[in-house]
């Protein structure tokens, strides 16, 4: 059985595990098993294990940007999170391990009077989710500031990517093309004043704070904002604000994000986002393309 060879190789394994209790829109059915990676080494050995036993997999880091189907993951969620989320500061330079939060890099960077991460503090994901979708915000995004990721490749090895082998652009890299797995990155950084460093996070939090419906389950922007235009005032123009299926609901707050108002399946969101697409496309021709990974069958 794969799953007795994968326990030797991961302390922390559970089976049956719900997917609502690792994503942040609080959605999604069981994934047959559930790791959290300690090692890249470990990873290596779970990967060759699970392509001998043909066992689908997937790598995920904080959930933050993850719609799981309410039927579950066939197969194996490996998480890379807390258990590999060393962060080390050398000089201007900046060495994250992939399940170190953004939150923590840019707190860590501030510490050390590093800018250049201020734009990085309110994305609760992980270093290894940033990296994959180019994760950016305000006047910033991954691109400007990493030098390089490690990366393990379709064959097990631990390669180092570049930046510009990276090939980042809007919300999008190589890692999912190739499907590598990150287990760290290299950020450059600018020496700047500590206070000026920590103002600017703050007035970001402030106006995510003012602007995000924060104190509710969701995955941030549902949708990739579309060339010459913004998402949630496509939404918002086509009457969708406030549009309820289910628990899932067009933010009143911000019309970009879909929220999970309480007792939301994944489904009900996917009806939502479906509803968005249809509504804006007839309305103003333009297709709006899902933000939010979707995993599992529908
Ligand atoms: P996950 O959601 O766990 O995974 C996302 C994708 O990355 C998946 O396809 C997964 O397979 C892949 N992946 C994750 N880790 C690895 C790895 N180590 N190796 C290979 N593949 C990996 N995003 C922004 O860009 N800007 C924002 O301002 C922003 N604001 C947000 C606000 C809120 C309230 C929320 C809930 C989300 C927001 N997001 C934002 C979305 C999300 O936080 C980012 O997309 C983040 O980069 C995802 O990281 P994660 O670790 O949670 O990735």
């Amino acid at each position: 059985m794969y799953t007795n060879r994968l326990k030797a190789v991961f302390k922390e394994f559970y089976i049956n595990e719900p997917m609502k209790n690792h994503t942040s829109f609080k959605t999604g059915g069981e994934a047959d098993v559930y790791v959290k990676a300690d090692s890249a080494e470990n990873i290596i050995k779970a990967v060759d294990i699970l392509k001998e036993e043909n066992i689908d997999y997937i790598i995920i880091g904080n959930g933050s940007n993850l719609l799981v189907s309410d039927k579950g993951f066939k197969g194996v969620v490996i998480e890379i999170g807390s258990l590999m989320n060393k962060i080390t500061v050398e000089g201007r330079k900046i060495y994250a391990q992939a399940g170190a939060l953004l939150s923590s890099l840019s707190a860590a960077a501030a510490d050390n009077g590093l800018t250049g991460l201020e734009f990085a503090s309110g994305i609760p994901g992980s270093v290894g989710g940033a990296v994959f979708m180019n994760a950016g915000a305000y006047d910033g995004e991954i691109k400007d500031v990493i030098i390089g990721a490690d990366v393990i490749n379709k064959n097990g090895e631990i390669i180092r990517l570049s930046k510009d082998e990276l090939e980042l652009s809007y919300r999008s890299s190589v890692i999912e093309k190739k499907g590598y797995i990150v287990i760290g990155a290299e950020f450059e950084l600018k020496e700047g004043s500590k206070e000026a460093i920590k103002e600017k996070m703050a007035d970001f939090a402030a106006r995510r704070r003012d602007k995000q419906p924060l104190n509710y389950p969701s995955a941030g922007s549902t949708f990739k904002r579309p060339e010459g235009y913004f998402a949630g005032k496509l939404i918002e123009d086509s009457g969708l604000k406030g549009k309820t299926i289910g628990g899932a609901q067009v933010s009143e707050k911000h019309a970009g994000f879909i929220i999970n108002t309480g007792n939301a399946t994944s489904s009900d969101i996917l009806e939502l986002m479906d509803c968005c697409i249809e509504t804006v496309y007839n309305k103003f021709g333009v297709r709006l393309e899902p933000e939010v990974r979707f995993i599992g069958n529908k």
